[in-house]
């Protein structure tokens, strides 16, 4: 899939994202800095211009190399429960269209995201460059995470995975919160809270689907 980068964010698109911002309050979510983020950025940049009139629908769409972009409220409701701080160094596995690293960078976090198509690893890249926000992208496999960036203080799986990573959960800090969906098909949405070196709290936050995350890259 091919796609028309368009920088334009008109006053119809700034008005599209508030009705968006209500919606995703009438669902629940109630992060003011999470709702300011998703009014700021221009989610229609993301996917595929066919698609443009639909971007602030809350809804997921396919983007490249058969992924999707996650449905807005999946993005609110994940990012809600990370509890974002600024300057907090959060790593995303998954980073597809960079609509969800956008968000986390644009709450001030310093975001380290990894991505196993190399397709969407340089999309995302020139968007969120184009956009102004700088992040660490890596094109590789998640399941090993970013050894020699970690720890990190919050983790965010955008992909569902078959069980928790390991090397995931020794790259959080003590203090430090997970959220990841796990399952085949369906997954449950797990936050992990890590008070210490093996100590963990899992608590189970509903059903969600993703695309499976795979292991190592698409080469
Ligand atoms: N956060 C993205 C959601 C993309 S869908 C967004 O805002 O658009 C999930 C993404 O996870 C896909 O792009 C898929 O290629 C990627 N993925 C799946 N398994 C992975 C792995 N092991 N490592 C890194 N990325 C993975």
């Amino acid at each position: 899939m091919l796609y028309f980068c368009d920088v334009n964010d008109t006053a119809k698109h700034k008005g599209r994202r508030l009705q968006l911002v209500e919606l995703l309050r009438t669902k629940g979510i109630t992060d003011e800095r999470v709702l300011q983020a998703i009014s700021n950025i221009p989610r229609h940049l993301f996917i595929d211009s066919s698609f443009e009139d639909f971007a602030y629908q809350d809804t997921a769409f396919p983007i490249a190399a058969d992924q999707t972009i996650s449905q807005p409220y999946t993005v609110a409701f994940q990012t809600e429960q990370l509890n974002v701080k600024p300057g907090e160094r959060i790593l995303e596995i998954g980073t597809g269209s960079g609509y969800q690293c956008a968000v986390l960078c644009e709450m001030g976090a310093k975001v380290f995201s990894i991505e196993r198509q190399h397709e969407l690893f340089l999309f995302a890249r020139g968007m969120l460059k184009k956009l102004g926000y700088s992040y660490t992208g890596k094109f590789g496999d998640g399941y090993q995470g970013m050894p020699t960036f970690a720890p990190f203080d919050k983790i965010i799986v955008t992909a569902g995975a078959k069980e928790v990573p390991a090397a995931l959960l020794r790259q959080l800090n003590i203090g430090g919160r997970m959220i990841i969906p796990v399952g085949v098909g369906t997954q449950k949405m797990l936050l992990i809270d890590k008070k210490g070196e093996k100590d963990y709290t899992i608590k189970k936050m509903g059903d969600f689907r993703f695309v499976p995350m795979l292991e190592k890259k698409d080469g």
